[in-house]
């Protein structure tokens, strides 16, 4: 039997090992120029691009994921989010998270969430939105309550571990305590990272093979893509 390969669920590196899968985050020039080169690919405006480029740029970005969803090429929208410790650009960020809401509850295609500091944020949203597709809190870095409070209003909700489990004991306590039917595991930006990595501490902190979380992470996947 030809071993799984391992799915990183996002990431913004476009160098990856020939036995990993993974949904690619596309960077400004890759929406602005509309390339899909990857097979599993997702598009959104950053919390953190809302700093970084001017409100007619920003406008130009709406308008390509637009046409790159009229397109069919993307598997997921995102990422978005809200990052609360930039608090200069909170309203924006807000407003643009409900945009990307409404395209991923329109198109039917998961959420791809950053969430720095901003749990309750979602939670009023969940209660207020009551979407249907998927949400996927990358570099997930919650705590137990938030998971439950978050599945309870949302059960299509998934959380996804990368560095965190290298660098936050927090992370690592929080891991065995999601269910693992809505985990995911990512290498983001960390270009020293291999995913390889990742499901091995996982497999550490779980007690459990790497060969059955790559099959678990797969099924969460195949879960996704059946919703869809
Ligand atoms: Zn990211």
């Amino acid at each position: 039997m030809t071993p799984l390969n391992y799915l990183d669920i996002h990431t913004h590196l476009r160098t990856h090992r020939p036995d990993a899968v993974v949904v690619a985050s596309m960077s400004v020039e890759e929406i602005l120029t509309l390339s899909s080169s990857q097979k599993f690919q997702c598009a959104g405006i950053h919390p953190w691009w809302v700093e970084d480029y001017k409100t007619d740029e920003i406008l130009k970005l709406k308008v390509q994921i637009e046409k790159l969803l009229s397109l069919n090429k993307l598997w997921a929208i995102g990422e978005t989010g809200i990052d609360r410790s930039s608090k200069d650009t909170l309203s924006e960020q807000v407003s643009l998270f409900h945009w990307h809401l409404e395209l991923s509850e329109k198109y039917g295609l998961p959420l791809i969430i950053h969430s720095v500091r901003s749990g309750s944020d979602f939670l009023q949203i969940l209660n207020e939105k009551k979407p249907k597709s998927p949400w996927i809190f990358h570099d997930f870095r919650g705590n137990e309550k938030l998971v439950k409070d978050l599945l309870r209003l949302h059960p299509e909700c998934y959380f996804s571990f990368g560095i965190s489990l290298d660098n936050s004991p927090l992370s690592r306590e929080l891991l065995p305590l999601v269910p693992l039917e809505h985990v995911f595991f990512e290498t983001d930006d960390q270009k020293h990272l291999d995913i390889h990595d990742i499901y091995l501490r996982a497999s550490h902190f779980l007690n459990l093979d790497v060969d059955y979380l790559k099959s678990q992470t797969w099924m969460n996947f195949r879960k996704i893509a059946n919703f869809l």
